[in-house]
């Protein structure tokens, strides 16, 4: 499957949501929704871990996902994702890499590659 990369720097392909409904996986729908509630709080019901990803524009999303502003702000300014954006630093951007340290590190690495 081919990488998908969000605008805040998840990769959603490598998502355990992402990956339990592109294969409609009930046992790690049931292990994310675990994992979810022990590290964020969450409280999702493992019928409800179902996510296309961040790219396209229609699909499911799950949590925050489904009504983020980065995302909104990405599709207006028609960026591949935020690291190539031109307004960086964005407070938006921040507080989610403040809650997020997966979507930080790789929001780094994408920002240190485009620098090369
Ligand atoms: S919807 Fe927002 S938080 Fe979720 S992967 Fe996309 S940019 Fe990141
Ligand atoms: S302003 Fe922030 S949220 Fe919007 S595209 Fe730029 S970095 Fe992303």
């Amino acid at each position: 499957m081919e990488e998908m990369v969000a605008y805040c720097g998840l990769v959603c392909t490598q998502c355990p949501a992402f990956i339990a409904t592109q294969k409609d996986d009930d046992s790690l729908r049931e292990k994310t929704a675990a994992f979810y509630a022990k590290e964020y709080g969450f409280t999702l019901k493992p019928e409800e871990i179902n996510c296309d990803g961040c790219l396209p524009r229609e699909g499911r999303k799950i949590g925050y996902c489904a009504t983020c502003d980065i995302r909104a702000c990405g599709r207006e300014k028609e960026l591949e994702n935020c690291a190539h954006c031109q307004d960086l630093p964005c407070s938006k951007l921040d507080a989610f890499h403040n809650f997020s340290t997966f979507a930080k590190d790789s929001f780094e690495k994408i920002r240190q590659s485009l620098k090369q």
